[in-house]
Protein backbone atom coordinates (compact mmCIF):
# COMPACT_ATOMS: atom_id res chain seq x y z
CA UNK A 1 0.00 0.00 0.00
CA UNK A 2 1.53 2.72 -1.09
CA UNK A 3 0.13 5.53 2.19
CA UNK A 4 2.06 3.22 4.23
CA UNK A 5 5.20 4.81 3.53
CA UNK A 6 4.86 8.54 5.23
CA UNK A 7 6.42 11.76 3.30
CA UNK A 8 9.00 12.35 5.74
CA UNK A 9 10.28 8.80 5.30
CA UNK A 10 10.13 9.57 1.89
CA UNK A 11 12.71 12.15 2.30
CA UNK A 12 15.36 10.61 3.66
CA UNK A 13 18.75 11.12 2.89
CA UNK A 14 21.79 9.13 2.75
CA UNK A 15 22.73 8.26 6.08
CA UNK A 16 26.06 8.58 7.85
CA UNK A 17 26.94 4.65 9.27
CA UNK A 18 28.78 4.54 12.08
CA UNK A 19 29.82 1.00 12.68
CA UNK A 20 30.39 0.06 16.48
CA UNK A 21 32.40 -2.96 16.86
CA UNK A 22 33.38 -3.95 20.48
CA UNK A 23 36.97 -5.57 21.20
CA UNK A 24 37.92 -7.60 23.95
CA UNK A 25 41.51 -8.87 23.31
CA UNK A 26 41.18 -9.61 19.59
CA UNK A 27 44.55 -8.77 18.49
CA UNK A 28 44.72 -11.64 16.22
CA UNK A 29 42.06 -10.73 14.29
CA UNK A 30 41.65 -7.09 14.62
CA UNK A 31 43.97 -5.29 11.96
CA UNK A 32 42.14 -7.86 9.50
CA UNK A 33 38.57 -6.87 10.56
CA UNK A 34 39.76 -3.14 10.42
CA UNK A 35 40.55 -3.16 7.13
CA UNK A 36 37.53 -5.47 5.52
CA UNK A 37 35.43 -2.85 7.59
CA UNK A 38 37.00 0.08 5.85
CA UNK A 39 37.11 -1.70 2.65
CA UNK A 40 33.66 -2.06 2.87
CA UNK A 41 32.27 1.22 4.37
CA UNK A 42 34.36 2.63 0.82
CA UNK A 43 32.48 0.84 -1.48
CA UNK A 44 29.35 1.65 0.21
CA UNK A 45 30.16 4.74 -0.11
CA UNK A 46 31.04 4.88 -3.56
CA UNK A 47 27.73 3.56 -3.96
CA UNK A 48 26.51 6.31 -2.52
CA UNK A 49 24.70 4.15 -0.38
CA UNK A 50 26.55 5.72 2.88
CA UNK A 51 27.90 9.22 3.09
CA UNK A 52 31.78 9.70 2.85
CA UNK A 53 32.17 10.82 6.43
CA UNK A 54 31.13 7.41 7.65
CA UNK A 55 33.31 5.48 10.28
CA UNK A 56 33.72 2.48 12.09
CA UNK A 57 34.42 3.17 15.37
CA UNK A 58 36.11 0.46 17.47
CA UNK A 59 35.22 0.19 21.43
CA UNK A 60 38.13 -1.15 23.83
CA UNK A 61 36.57 -3.55 26.78
CA UNK A 62 39.73 -3.33 28.89
CA UNK A 63 41.65 -5.53 26.29
CA UNK A 64 44.51 -6.73 28.40
CA UNK A 65 46.47 -7.65 25.07
CA UNK A 66 48.26 -5.70 22.30
CA UNK A 67 44.49 -4.80 20.78
CA UNK A 68 44.35 -0.85 22.14
CA UNK A 69 48.24 -0.52 20.55
CA UNK A 70 46.81 -1.57 17.52
CA UNK A 71 43.40 0.22 17.31
CA UNK A 72 45.40 3.57 18.26
CA UNK A 73 47.80 2.47 15.43
CA UNK A 74 44.83 2.11 13.06
CA UNK A 75 43.21 5.43 13.48
CA UNK A 76 46.48 7.24 13.04
CA UNK A 77 46.60 5.30 9.68
CA UNK A 78 43.39 6.08 8.79
CA UNK A 79 40.64 9.12 9.51
CA UNK A 80 37.78 6.15 9.11
CA UNK A 81 38.84 4.75 12.10
CA UNK A 82 37.92 6.30 15.60
CA UNK A 83 38.62 4.08 19.01
CA UNK A 84 36.54 4.62 22.68
CA UNK A 85 38.83 2.93 25.10
CA UNK A 86 36.60 1.39 28.23
CA UNK A 87 38.75 1.92 31.41
CA UNK A 88 37.93 -1.87 32.06
CA UNK A 89 36.13 -4.86 31.31
CA UNK A 90 32.74 -4.22 31.45
CA UNK A 91 31.41 -7.07 29.25
CA UNK A 92 29.66 -7.30 25.34
CA UNK A 93 26.36 -5.64 26.07
CA UNK A 94 28.01 -2.72 27.78
CA UNK A 95 30.46 -2.12 24.92
CA UNK A 96 27.97 -2.13 22.24
CA UNK A 97 25.77 0.52 24.82
CA UNK A 98 28.91 2.85 25.04
CA UNK A 99 29.33 3.03 21.29
CA UNK A 100 25.74 3.71 20.33
CA UNK A 101 25.63 6.64 22.82
CA UNK A 102 28.81 7.86 21.91
CA UNK A 103 27.90 7.70 18.44
CA UNK A 104 24.12 8.78 18.23
CA UNK A 105 24.41 12.28 18.04
CA UNK A 106 27.08 11.80 15.55
CA UNK A 107 25.52 9.17 13.03
CA UNK A 108 22.16 8.64 11.16
CA UNK A 109 22.47 5.20 11.67
CA UNK A 110 24.64 2.86 13.98
CA UNK A 111 25.21 -0.75 13.07
CA UNK A 112 26.69 -2.91 16.10
CA UNK A 113 29.00 -5.91 14.59
CA UNK A 114 31.47 -8.45 16.20
CA UNK A 115 35.40 -7.76 16.09
CA UNK A 116 35.50 -11.25 14.65
CA UNK A 117 33.02 -10.74 11.61
CA UNK A 118 31.12 -14.03 12.03
CA UNK A 119 28.22 -11.78 11.37
CA UNK A 120 28.55 -11.36 7.29
CA UNK A 121 29.33 -7.78 6.90
CA UNK A 122 28.23 -8.09 3.30
CA UNK A 123 24.55 -7.85 4.91
CA UNK A 124 25.36 -4.07 5.86
CA UNK A 125 23.86 -3.30 1.66
CA UNK A 126 20.42 -4.21 2.81
CA UNK A 127 20.80 -2.97 6.52
CA UNK A 128 21.19 0.57 4.58
CA UNK A 129 18.26 -0.40 2.02
CA UNK A 130 15.54 -1.14 4.99
CA UNK A 131 16.70 1.79 6.57
CA UNK A 132 15.67 3.72 3.21
CA UNK A 133 12.25 2.30 3.29
CA UNK A 134 11.31 3.48 6.46
CA UNK A 135 12.90 1.45 9.61
CA UNK A 136 14.54 2.49 12.58
CA UNK A 137 15.66 -0.69 13.66
CA UNK A 138 17.25 -3.34 11.74
CA UNK A 139 18.14 -7.03 12.95
CA UNK A 140 20.06 -9.15 11.67
CA UNK A 141 19.15 -13.19 11.84
CA UNK A 142 21.31 -15.89 11.47
CA UNK A 143 20.26 -18.20 8.51
CA UNK A 144 21.58 -21.06 10.16
CA UNK A 145 23.75 -22.11 13.03
CA UNK A 146 25.88 -24.76 11.53
CA UNK A 147 29.02 -22.57 12.91
CA UNK A 148 27.93 -23.46 16.44
CA UNK A 149 28.65 -26.54 18.47
CA UNK A 150 26.19 -28.76 18.75
CA UNK A 151 25.64 -27.83 22.64
CA UNK A 152 25.58 -23.95 21.88
CA UNK A 153 23.13 -24.78 19.23
CA UNK A 154 20.78 -27.02 21.76
CA UNK A 155 21.15 -24.54 24.58
CA UNK A 156 20.36 -21.70 22.41
CA UNK A 157 17.43 -22.91 21.00
CA UNK A 158 15.81 -23.95 24.20
CA UNK A 159 16.88 -20.75 25.93
CA UNK A 160 15.00 -18.71 23.03
CA UNK A 161 11.90 -20.98 23.45
CA UNK A 162 11.82 -20.84 26.99
CA UNK A 163 12.04 -16.69 26.77
CA UNK A 164 9.53 -16.61 24.51
CA UNK A 165 7.51 -19.33 26.22
CA UNK A 166 7.75 -16.43 29.61
CA UNK A 167 6.97 -13.59 27.54
CA UNK A 168 10.01 -11.78 26.53
CA UNK A 169 10.19 -10.18 23.12
CA UNK A 170 13.30 -11.70 21.67
CA UNK A 171 13.83 -12.46 18.06
CA UNK A 172 14.97 -16.00 17.60
CA UNK A 173 18.67 -16.10 15.99
CA UNK A 174 19.00 -12.47 16.53
CA UNK A 175 22.46 -11.71 18.65
CA UNK A 176 23.52 -7.61 18.79
CA UNK A 177 24.01 -7.47 14.63
CA UNK A 178 21.74 -4.93 14.08
CA UNK A 179 21.00 -1.18 12.75
CA UNK A 180 19.70 1.28 14.47
CA UNK A 181 19.13 4.81 13.63
CA UNK A 182 19.33 8.12 15.62
CA UNK A 183 15.96 8.56 16.65
CA UNK A 184 16.05 5.13 17.86
CA UNK A 185 18.91 5.34 20.01
CA UNK A 186 17.71 8.41 21.40
CA UNK A 187 14.65 6.60 22.84
CA UNK A 188 17.12 3.81 24.03
CA UNK A 189 19.14 6.38 25.83
CA UNK A 190 15.90 6.98 28.01
CA UNK A 191 15.94 3.42 29.03
CA UNK A 192 17.90 3.66 32.56
CA UNK A 193 18.33 0.09 33.45
CA UNK A 194 21.52 -1.34 34.60
CA UNK A 195 20.80 -5.04 34.07
CA UNK A 196 21.27 -5.03 30.39
CA UNK A 197 19.89 -6.96 27.96
CA UNK A 198 19.88 -5.28 24.59
CA UNK A 199 18.63 -8.41 22.66
CA UNK A 200 15.35 -7.76 24.58
CA UNK A 201 15.09 -4.25 25.16
CA UNK A 202 15.04 -2.96 21.92
CA UNK A 203 12.33 -4.95 20.64
CA UNK A 204 9.98 -3.32 23.70
CA UNK A 205 10.90 0.67 21.94
CA UNK A 206 8.20 -0.36 18.90
CA UNK A 207 9.36 1.78 16.02
CA UNK A 208 8.97 0.67 12.32
CA UNK A 209 11.85 -2.61 12.13
CA UNK A 210 12.15 -5.60 9.61
CA UNK A 211 14.94 -8.15 9.86
CA UNK A 212 18.18 -9.14 7.65
CA UNK A 213 18.99 -12.87 6.88
CA UNK A 214 23.03 -13.57 6.66
CA UNK A 215 25.06 -16.39 7.36
CA UNK A 216 27.70 -17.07 10.13
CA UNK A 217 30.86 -17.53 9.70
CA UNK A 218 33.51 -19.51 11.61
CA UNK A 219 35.91 -17.64 14.19
CA UNK A 220 38.92 -16.92 12.00
CA UNK A 221 41.04 -16.62 15.08
CA UNK A 222 41.85 -15.82 18.42
CA UNK A 223 39.04 -17.80 20.76
CA UNK A 224 35.22 -16.79 21.88
CA UNK A 225 35.50 -14.12 24.22
CA UNK A 226 32.00 -15.73 25.78
CA UNK A 227 33.38 -17.66 28.46
CA UNK A 228 30.37 -19.64 29.88
CA UNK A 229 30.20 -17.58 32.62
CA UNK A 230 29.44 -14.46 30.76
CA UNK A 231 27.11 -16.52 28.88
CA UNK A 232 25.48 -18.03 31.46
CA UNK A 233 24.69 -14.33 33.14
CA UNK A 234 23.66 -12.94 29.98
CA UNK A 235 21.05 -15.60 29.56
CA UNK A 236 19.99 -15.22 33.32
CA UNK A 237 19.80 -11.30 32.62
CA UNK A 238 17.46 -11.86 29.83
CA UNK A 239 15.64 -14.36 31.32
CA UNK A 240 14.82 -12.07 34.60
CA UNK A 241 14.97 -8.58 32.44
CA UNK A 242 12.02 -9.59 30.75
CA UNK A 243 10.17 -11.65 32.33
CA UNK A 244 8.41 -11.74 35.82
CA UNK A 245 6.45 -14.77 35.18
CA UNK A 246 9.06 -17.15 37.15
CA UNK A 247 8.21 -15.40 40.21
CA UNK A 248 4.23 -16.01 39.53
CA UNK A 249 5.02 -19.74 38.87
CA UNK A 250 6.87 -19.62 42.02
CA UNK A 251 3.51 -18.68 43.81
CA UNK A 252 1.87 -21.60 41.97
CA UNK A 253 4.21 -24.10 42.40
CA UNK A 254 3.78 -23.27 46.91
CA UNK A 255 0.48 -23.31 45.73
CA UNK A 256 0.07 -26.65 44.65
CA UNK A 257 2.64 -28.32 47.30
CA UNK A 258 0.94 -26.57 49.84
CA UNK A 259 -2.42 -28.31 48.78
CA UNK A 260 -0.58 -31.94 48.48
CA UNK A 261 0.81 -31.14 51.52
CA UNK A 262 -2.34 -30.59 53.38
CA UNK A 263 -3.61 -33.82 51.37
CA UNK A 264 -1.96 -35.69 52.85
CA UNK A 265 -2.31 -34.41 56.28
CA UNK A 266 -6.03 -35.07 55.79
CA UNK A 267 -5.03 -38.50 54.75
CA UNK A 268 -2.41 -39.42 57.61
CA UNK A 269 -5.42 -37.55 60.22
CA UNK A 270 -8.15 -40.80 58.84
CA UNK A 271 -5.43 -43.42 58.77
CA UNK A 272 -5.06 -42.62 62.61
CA UNK A 273 -8.89 -42.29 63.70
CA UNK A 274 -9.01 -45.65 61.99
CA UNK A 275 -6.54 -47.25 63.82
CA UNK A 276 -4.16 -48.42 61.03
CA UNK A 277 -0.57 -47.52 61.25
CA UNK A 278 1.21 -44.80 59.92
CA UNK A 279 3.73 -45.95 57.53
CA UNK A 280 7.45 -45.28 58.30
CA UNK A 281 10.20 -42.51 57.71
CA UNK A 282 10.11 -42.97 54.01
CA UNK A 283 7.06 -40.49 53.38
CA UNK A 284 8.36 -37.99 55.67
CA UNK A 285 11.80 -38.09 54.00
CA UNK A 286 10.29 -37.99 50.75
CA UNK A 287 8.02 -34.90 51.52
CA UNK A 288 10.79 -33.07 53.80
CA UNK A 289 12.80 -33.66 51.19
CA UNK A 290 10.94 -32.44 47.87
CA UNK A 291 9.58 -29.79 50.28
CA UNK A 292 13.12 -28.09 51.39
CA UNK A 293 13.93 -28.10 47.34
CA UNK A 294 10.90 -26.41 46.20
CA UNK A 295 11.42 -23.47 48.74
CA UNK A 296 15.09 -23.29 48.21
CA UNK A 297 14.47 -22.75 44.23
CA UNK A 298 11.67 -20.31 45.22
CA UNK A 299 14.01 -18.31 47.65
CA UNK A 300 16.94 -18.62 45.19
CA UNK A 301 14.40 -17.12 42.75
CA UNK A 302 13.80 -14.39 44.80
CA UNK A 303 16.94 -13.83 45.51
CA UNK A 304 17.57 -13.12 41.85
CA UNK A 305 15.06 -10.47 41.51
CA UNK A 306 16.27 -9.12 44.99
CA UNK A 307 19.85 -8.87 43.59
CA UNK A 308 18.64 -7.22 40.70
CA UNK A 309 16.75 -4.17 42.33
CA UNK A 310 19.81 -3.85 44.91
CA UNK A 311 21.85 -3.62 41.53
CA UNK A 312 19.22 -0.95 39.80
CA UNK A 313 19.13 1.06 42.99
CA UNK A 314 22.55 1.30 42.87
CA UNK A 315 22.67 3.31 39.94
CA UNK A 316 26.16 2.42 38.77
CA UNK A 317 27.36 3.24 35.32
CA UNK A 318 26.96 0.56 33.19
CA UNK A 319 30.77 1.69 31.59
CA UNK A 320 33.46 4.60 32.15
CA UNK A 321 35.07 6.39 29.27
CA UNK A 322 39.11 6.43 29.44
CA UNK A 323 39.89 7.91 26.16
CA UNK A 324 38.21 8.64 23.04
CA UNK A 325 40.26 9.28 20.02
CA UNK A 326 37.71 10.72 17.40
CA UNK A 327 38.31 13.32 14.55
CA UNK A 328 34.80 15.23 13.58
CA UNK A 329 34.18 16.24 10.04
CA UNK A 330 37.38 18.80 10.28
CA UNK A 331 40.05 16.28 11.29
CA UNK A 332 39.73 17.91 14.80
CA UNK A 333 39.55 15.77 17.91
CA UNK A 334 36.58 15.80 20.00
CA UNK A 335 35.31 13.82 22.45
CA UNK A 336 31.63 12.76 24.55
CA UNK A 337 30.52 12.67 27.95
CA UNK A 338 26.86 10.71 27.86
CA UNK A 339 24.51 8.99 30.07
CA UNK A 340 26.09 6.08 31.98
CA UNK A 341 29.52 7.59 31.43
CA UNK A 342 31.98 9.50 34.01
CA UNK A 343 34.75 8.89 32.01
N1 LIG B 1 33.57 -8.81 23.66
C1 LIG B 1 33.68 -7.66 24.44
N2 LIG B 1 33.78 -7.80 25.81
C2 LIG B 1 33.73 -9.00 26.43
C3 LIG B 1 33.57 -10.17 25.63
C4 LIG B 1 33.48 -10.02 24.25
O1 LIG B 1 33.73 -6.54 23.92
O2 LIG B 1 33.83 -9.04 27.66
C5 LIG B 1 33.48 -8.66 22.19
C6 LIG B 1 34.43 -9.51 21.37
O3 LIG B 1 35.67 -8.89 21.19
C7 LIG B 1 33.66 -9.68 20.07
C8 LIG B 1 32.21 -9.68 20.52
O4 LIG B 1 32.19 -9.08 21.81
O5 LIG B 1 33.85 -8.59 19.20
C9 LIG B 1 31.61 -11.06 20.56
O6 LIG B 1 32.45 -11.94 21.28
P1 LIG B 1 32.80 -13.39 20.79
O7 LIG B 1 33.00 -13.42 19.31
O8 LIG B 1 33.94 -13.88 21.60
O9 LIG B 1 31.47 -14.17 21.18
P2 LIG B 1 30.79 -15.41 20.42
O10 LIG B 1 30.73 -15.04 18.97
O11 LIG B 1 31.66 -16.55 20.67
O12 LIG B 1 29.45 -15.51 21.07
MG1 LIG C 1 32.11 -14.34 17.76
Amino acid sequence: MEDRILPEEKRRNIPRLILVTPCYNEEELIEKTAAVMAAKLRRLAAEKKITDSSRVLFVNDGSTDGTGRILHDLCERDPIFSVLSLSGNFGHQSAILAGMMFARDKADVVVTIDADLQQDIEALDEFISKYMDGCEVVYGIRNDRSADSFLKKFTANMYYNLLNALGGKVIKNHADYRLVSAKALEALSGYTEVNLFLRGLIPTMGFRSDVVYFDVKEREAGKSKYSFGKMLSLAMNGLTSFSTRPLRLLGELGFVTALIGVMVGINEIIDWSKGENVPGYTTILVALIVFSGVILMSLGVLGGYIAKIYMETKRRPLYIIDNVVWKDDNGNEGGADDRNTCG
